[in-house]
């Protein structure tokens, strides 16, 4: 685990969140592929967000996951939901921490699409 610092494309919305970049993945689903993400995972209470007030909300299908992105750039900072126990998650774009070199993630393909 590490602290690592992401914000949006404008800065209005700063994050720091305690995860590690092991099991990135990359979602081909209806959402993912067209956003782009790289996700990885983790508690919602190991997510801090300073500017949380510009940020918009964005759900579709079951409305669990809230897909949260910056009103001002559009930059698609993470989602939340909630783990099938019902403990509060947050999926982080990895694309959005400053401080992350992508070359050196290695992200595992995964079928979102069919599930
Ligand atoms: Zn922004």
């Amino acid at each position: 685990m590490a602290l690592h610092k992401g914000s949006c494309h404008c800065g209005k919305v700063a994050f720091e969140v305690e995860t590690d970049l092991s099991q990135v993945i990359e979602c081909n689903c209806s959402i993912c592929r067209k956003k782009g993400y790289m996700l990885t995972f983790a508690p919602r209470t190991a997510l801090k967000v300073t500017g949380e007030e510009n940020l918009s909300t964005y759900t579709f299908n079951t409305h669990t996951i809230r897909h949260r992105f910056c009103a001002s750039c559009g930059t698609a900072t993470f989602g939340e939901g909630q783990q099938p126990g019902g403990e509060p998650m947050a999926a982080i774009n990895v694309r959005c921490l400053d401080d992350v070199d992508l070359s050196n993630v290695k992200a595992m393909p995964f079928n979102g699409r069919d599930r």
